[in-house]
């Protein structure tokens, strides 16, 4: 505002300016600003007058009293106009010309209202006439402008001068802009990687912070941890000690068992001692219990027959009281009975007198008679001893004969529905041997058992145990020796089962049972004319005293024994069953005469005449054991047969076989 106030407007004329030149404050910003100023702001501040004064400081005033180039401050052209307007008419039309002519090379000057002369007197004016006058005005004015111009001038030097330093100095402000600029540059980058690497370092305290975090939260839990293994080292110290204690004691009474067990190994020396002495004197008394036993059996009879007559079955009519009688032994009534009387009435004989004929008393004596009552545990109690025989090494053969129906199946396999009461002679006599020699392998045996069983029809052999696609069928089956010059005899295409236990028995006999039942039809009941033949090969091995003994055991059901009505009209199916009786007969009849060549100890046993005899001949020569079971039926329509049954019997009775020798190798 001050600016605008101070004429800075030169005017020529005739107005002296009295008044010292004003001094424009500069409008230079202060060093202070200036460094405030943005490089733009700073580069505009300075054109075109500030460029002029940059450098001088904020204490360098310019001194601007008679500006030729219109100040910073421009006042518009008609205000400049209208002042120059106003000299014209306060200074006269020249000095308006000379005025206007100033205006006209000049740019519009400065607002400021020209002054009146510093004498504050307007000359007074010359009259037309006084051109002296008017010309000493002119020259004094000449003068005036003279000096003023060399003023301005000096002015205009020190102006220069000023641009020059000014120049200068913006040089040197512009190279320190630039020097500045790089700085700032290298200042802002360095700012920038500051704040980057303030960054990274930031995520590295972020990272840091969570590892130390967790780091934290392991230290926590390996303290814990230690404190947990430190309780449990305190635990195992005390354990630790605790033991050592025991340990002490241990060794304590581990030396007093020490010495202990020094004396016990003496005494156990001795006791082994003792123990090989008394198993000594145990075998001793085994083979004397073996021997003794044998001699019983002997004294019994090597050739036994037992005679067991069947019950009255239901719907089977009553026979009449007395038919058959068990008389008592010579015991008394405790003992049990050996005889057995049948009476039959001759009805011949009766017709002839032509009065009823008196019945005619028939008596048997056998080694044992089983009366109907006698159940199968009682039958097997009397044979146990003579199947033990067998583990003993000496034959043994068992036969049931008698004609169909009388009880043979019964006795040997047992009765139907699988009630172990009913159990016959096969699966007790194999419990019981399973069972003997369980009890000697306390004593160093060791047996093995292996069985077949076959049947005999029309001098055919056939295999019972036969499975699969041979199953039912008569595959052809013969007796031959085991190997040359061998005394075993097999049975070809025949299967030998080895048994070790009464499950496999069971499984056995239930197999021959089935076979038998698809070979049946309905009008041959081809079992009852067939033999079935059991046989156990039975091998006991001593091995320590190398001792060996085997025997076979031979379960034989022989078939029905009845004889052929020769009164019968032989139909086509009679001529069949006639064929079969006679090989039945025939093969019992051999057997009979088996028996009766061997008591008679004659020179030619006629094995061969049958397969049955021939099959069994290993079990039936000089040192075997052989019991014959008759079995009988109560009823008074089977007397007939019962007698020839019991007559049969009788005759084996008589034979005594030669003193049996135990098949020892
Ligand atoms: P076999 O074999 O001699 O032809 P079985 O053994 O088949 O005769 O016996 C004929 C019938 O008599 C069968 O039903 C059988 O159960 C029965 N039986 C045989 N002996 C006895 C006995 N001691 N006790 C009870 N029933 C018997
Ligand atoms: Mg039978």
């Amino acid at each position: 505002m001050d600016l605008q106030r101070s004429p800075l407007l030169e005017v020529k004329g005739n107005i002296e300016p009295k008044r010292p030149l004003i001094k424009a404050p500069s409008r230079l910003p202060l060093s202070g600003s200036r460094l405030k100023r943005r490089p733009d702001q700073m580069e505009d501040g300075l054109e075109p007058e500030k460029k002029r004064t940059r450098g001088l400081g904020a204490t360098t005033k310019i001194t601007t009293s008679h500006p030729r180039v219109p100040s910073l401050t421009t006042v518009p052209q008609t205000q400049g106009q209208t002042t120059a307007q106003k000299v014209s008419k306060k200074t006269g039309p020249r000095c308006s010309t000379a005025i206007a002519t100033g205006l006209k090379n000049q740019k519009p000057v400065s607002a400021v209202p020209v002054q009146k002369s510093g004498r504050g007197k307007k000359p007074s004016k010359r009259p037309a006439w006084d051109l002296k006058g008017q010309l000493c005005d002119l020259n004094a004015e000449l003068k005036q402008c003279r000096e003023r111009t060399q003023t301005l001038d000096q002015e205009n030097q020190q102006l220069q001068d000023q641009l020059r330093d000014a120049q200068q100095q913006a040089k040197a402000l512009g190279t320190e802009r630039r020097t500045l600029e790089g700085h700032l540059a290298k200042v802002q980058a360095q700012a920038e990687q500051g704040q980057q690497e303030l960054k990274n370092l930031r995520a590295c305290v972020l990272e840091l912070e969570e590892r130390l975090s967790t780091q934290e939260g392991l230290v926590q839990e390996l303290q814990k941890k230690q404190v947990e293994l430190q309780e449990e080292r305190r635990g195992l110290t005390s354990q630790l000690e605790e033991k050592e204690r025991r340990l002490q004691t241990s060794e304590a009474a581990l030396s007093s068992s020490q010495a202990e067990v020094a004396s016990l190994q003496q005494e156990t020396v001795a006791q082994a001692a003792l123990l090989t002495e008394r198993e000594e004197r145990l075998h001793g008394l085994e083979m004397e219990r073996r021997r003794l036993h044998n001699q019983l059996q002997e004294l019994k009879g090597n050739i036994r027959v037992f005679c067991r007559v069947r019950p009255v079955l239901p719907g089977e009519p009553t026979p009449p009281p007395g038919l058959l009688l068990f008389p008592s032994g010579p015991g008394g009534p405790s003992d049990p009975p050996t005889r057995l009387s049948l009476f039959r009435s001759d009805e011949r004989r009766g017709t002839l007198s032509g009065a009823p004929a008196p019945a005619t008393r028939h008596d048997f004596s056998f080694d044992r008679v089983f009366p109907p009552g006698s159940g199968q545990d009682e039958v097997f109690e009397e044979i146990a001893m003579l199947v033990q025989s067998a583990l003993d090494g000496y034959p043994v053969c068992i036969f049931a004969y008698g004609q169909t129906g009388s009880g043979k199946t019964f006795t040997m396999e047992g009765g139907p529905g699988g009630d172990p009461q009913l159990e016959g002679l096969i699966p007790r006599a194999l419990r019981h041997l399973f069972s003997v020699a369980q009890e000697l392998s306390g004593q160093g045996w060791t047996y093995s058992f292996v069985a077949s069983y076959v049947e005999i029809y029309n001098e055919t052999v056939r295999d019972l145990l036969a499975t699969g696609t041979r199953k039912g069928q008569g595959g052809e089956c013969e007796i031959r020796r085991a190997g040359p010059g061998s005394e075993e005899l097999t049975v070809t295409n025949a299967r030998y089962v080895p048994v070790s236990c009464e499950k496999e028995v069971e499984a056995l006999l239930h197999l021959a049972h089935q076979n038998r039942a698809v070979a049946r039809t309905a009008q041959n009941e081809r079992s009852s004319r067939s033999h079935s033949v059991f046989q156990l090969q039975i091998s006991g091995e001593h091995s320590s005293r190398g001792l060996q003994c085997g025997a076979p055991l031979s379960l034989v059901d022989l078939a029905g024994s009845e004889r052929l009505d020769p009164g019968l009209a032989l139909g086509p199916g009679e001529r069949e069953r006639l064929r079969e009786t006679q090989a039945i007969n025939s093969s019992l009849s051999t057997l009979g005469l088996v028996i009766m060549a061997l008591s008679n100890k004659e020179s030619h046993v006629p094995y061969r005449n049958s397969k049955l005899t021939y099959l069994l001949q290993n079990s039936l020569g000089g040192s075997a054991k052989m019991l014959m079971f008759v079995n009988i039926s109560p009823l008074e329509e089977n007397v007939s047969e019962s007698l020839n049954s019991l007559r049969f019997a009788s005759k084996v009775n008589q034979c005594v076989i030669g003193t049996a020798q135990a098949n020892r190798k």
